[in-house]
Formats: structure tokens, C-alpha cells, sequence
């Protein structure tokens, strides 16, 4: 089988210097959020490339944010954000491991708010884990200053939406796919491992929508990504065959679940997805390239209310206007970039359904 073929063409390895409210607001913030057109949100509501055809994501992911350590992460957030300029932030899951979250979600949400960037998360598995349930918490979210996020109906989980991001030549020139990992092992008297998995009903989901998107661009798949909390087996396979073409660092195990549910399977046949982008696994922060899709981690972006030593910060990745590449390098506390690393696909081919 030959799917998308992906090379990575530069990987600098080397650290280098940096380059050069309250609650009761929120509905006046989110009207105001719909009036003030920043650079990425066009007037119909859609994320846009900018004018130079470049569209950039900030990914934070496992904040763990609790009252007692939450200051260092909204301190990294403000720096990350205030240095990057991103036109989105995608917070990969396990923001809050606190019983009350509606304060610290509403302070992190400003710190994107003051600079007018929508963002957007995805469950992990501590996501309603200490606090309001995950469906209650997804409400939350979505009633908070500057968040994108929706929800699917019929289909299992909270965070399972797409967000479309037009350029100058059409409405969708990428898409940005966001799933539920879900929490926990659901079949545990039968299957090995703790965490849970992506269903079938999702996986299901995510094939029709690819298909109608890739039927209304002339049967061409839209470059896309994809963010969800738990890595897929694949990430296990992708170190186990090849450590030596991944570039950054792997600390510890991959929690994944310990069956396959299919979903990277999906993602190969559809030929769409360019990349993929997990958190969970704290110290683990490697991208790779499998059977042509970019298997990637964020950079944890928590407090020392968690076990590992890398130093926070996050994971940035630019989209490029009507081509299958994309940037992406990581930023940490201080400002240091790491591992800055340009992939592309030098094939478009799906096989067909
Ligand atoms: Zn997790």
C-alpha cells in the first residue's frame, strides 16, 4: 500500500537564541469577539490564512492547572503567546485537575482574549475527571471569551468538531479536525491498558466529513491536521521501527491504548490528514513521519504539579496556503526554539473508498 509520502527536509537540533475579568463579561467579551476581526477570523466567522498565505498554531497541552501552580502556566501562556502571535491556540487536554475549573478556565481564556486569538481545546482524560462532568464542561468552554469550540452530536464524546480555514482561493484550503480521546479503558474486564480510545461512531464521523470535504474540492483531500490527547498505538510503532528519523525527545512510555480502534487506519485512506498532534505523556515531545502522515507531540506546558523535567512551553506549527507542508518547532519557557523542522508531501494519493 502506498499512501502520502512525507519527508522531513531540515531538522535543527540545536538550541538556538530567540529570534528576533471577570465572569460576568463574558457575553460582552464574546460580542465583542465577533466584532473585532483579528487577522486570522474573517467576516463570516472562518479562520483565515493571512495575506502572506501562512496560517499559525500555538498547541499548549496538559496544563494541569490547580489554584496553588497555576500563576508559572498563565506566565508561559502570555510569553508563548505575546512572542508566536498565533492566529489560533489549541490546548490539547488535561487543563485543569481541580474540582472548581470556572475561574481558572475564565483566566486562561482572557490571556488569549487580550489579544483578541481564538482558541480552542480537546478533552484528556483528567477533563472532568476532579470537577463539572465532561459535558457540562464542554458547555463551559464554549461559553468562554474568544473559544471556538463546538460539539457533534450522535457520536461519542464532547470535543469532536472541524474548523475549516479559508485563503484567498476558496473557504476551506485547510481543516483542522479535533477529536475526544476519550478517558479510560471502557472494556476493562477484556482489554489490557488504562486509557481509553477514539470510537468507532467518531471514526465514522470523521470518514464522512472527509469525504464530503474532499468530494467539494474536486476529489483532491484538504491539507489537514488533527489534535486529540491520547497518541495512537502508531506513535509506539513509529519509535520502535525508526527512533532514529523522529526528531525530539522521548522520556517515557507512550499511554496509549493497547487496541487499535482504527483511526490512523481511516486518516491513511482518506489522505487528508497531514499530522496529527497529542499531548499526555508529559516528558515525550517527538515528531515522526509513518506511512506519510506526521506523528507529533506537544511540549507539556504545566507546572511542577506533575511528574518530568522538560521545561514547559509549547509546540508551534504553520500551515501553508493551498500546499501539503507545514512548519513546526517547539518554544519553551525563555524563549529557546527547538527541533525547527520543515515537512512536506511530495505526493498527493488516497486510496480510493
Ligand atoms: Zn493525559
Amino acid at each position: 500500500m502506498s499512501g502520502l509520502s512525507g519527508i522531513v527536509r531540515k531538522a535543527e537540533r540545536t538550541q538556538r537564541d530567540n529570534p528576533k475579568h471577570t465572569y460576568m463579561k463574558r457575553y460582552l467579551i464574546i460580542g465583542f469577539s465577533i466584532l473585532s476581526l483579528n487577522n486570522s477570523f474573517c467576516q463570516k466567522g472562518m479562520l483565515q490564512f493571512r495575506q502572506e498565505g501562512e496560517f499559525k498554531i500555538v498547541q499548549f497541552t496538559d496544563m494541569h492547572l490547580q489554584n496553588s501552580v497555576s500563576e508559572s502556566v498563565f506566565e508561559l501562556v502570555k510569553n508563548i503567546v505575546d512572542v508566536e502571535k498565533p492566529d489560533l491556540v489549541v490546548i490539547t487536554g488535561d487543563i485543569c485537575v481541580q474540582d472548581t475549573v470556572d475561574d481558572l478556565l475564565l483566566r486562561l481564556a482572557n490571556r488569549f482574549a487580550e489579544k483578541k486569538i481564538h482558541w480552542v481545546s480537546v478533552f484528556g482524560n483528567h477533563d472532568g475527571e476532579n470537577g463539572p462532568p465532561r459535558k457540562t464542561l464542554s458547555a463551559i468552554y464554549r461559553s468562554l471569551p474568544y473559544n471556538l469550540n463546538s460539539t457533534t452530536s450522535g457520536i461519542k464524546g464532547e470535543t469532536n468538531f472541524i474548523l475549516p480555514v479559508a485563503g484567498k482561493k476558496g473557504k476551506h484550503q485547510a481543516l483542522l479536525y479535533f477529536f475526544d480521546s476519550n478517558a479510560y479503558n471502557p472494556l476493562k474486564d477484556r482489554v489490557k491498558g488504562t486509557y481509553g480510545w477514539i470510537d468507532f461512531s467518531q471514526i465514522h464521523w470523521y470518514r464522512n466529513q472527509s469525504a464530503a470535504f474532499t468530494k467539494k474540492n474536486k476529489g483532491v483531500p484538504v491539507p489537514s491536521l488533527a489534535f486529540f490527547h491520547i497518541p495512537l498505538p502508531e506513535y509506539q510503532m513509529l519509535w520502535e521501527e525508526d527512533s532514529a528519523s523522529c526528531i525530539g525527545t522521548k522520556h517515557e512510555e507512550v499511554f496509549c491504548p493497547m487496541i487499535n480502534s482504527g483511526l490512523y487506519a481511516s486518516m491513511l485512506e482518506c489522505g487528508d490528514i497531514m499530522g496529527t498532534f497529542v499531548g499526555h505523556d508529559h516528558v515525550n515531545d517527538y515528531i515522526g513521519i509513518r506511512d506519510g502522515i506526521a506523528l507529533a507531540y506537544g511540549r507539556f506546558s504545566g507546572a511542577k504539579n506533575t511528574y518530568g523535567h522538560l521545561t514547559p512551553g509549547a509546540r508551534v506549527i504553520v500551515l501553508k496556503e493551498g500546499k501539503r507542508e507545514f512548519d513546526t518547532w517547539i518554544r519553551e519557557r525563555g524563549g529557546n526554539i527547538l527541533y525547527s523542522t520543515q515537512i512536506h508531501f511530495n505526493k498527493e494519493q488516497a486510496i480510493k473508498n
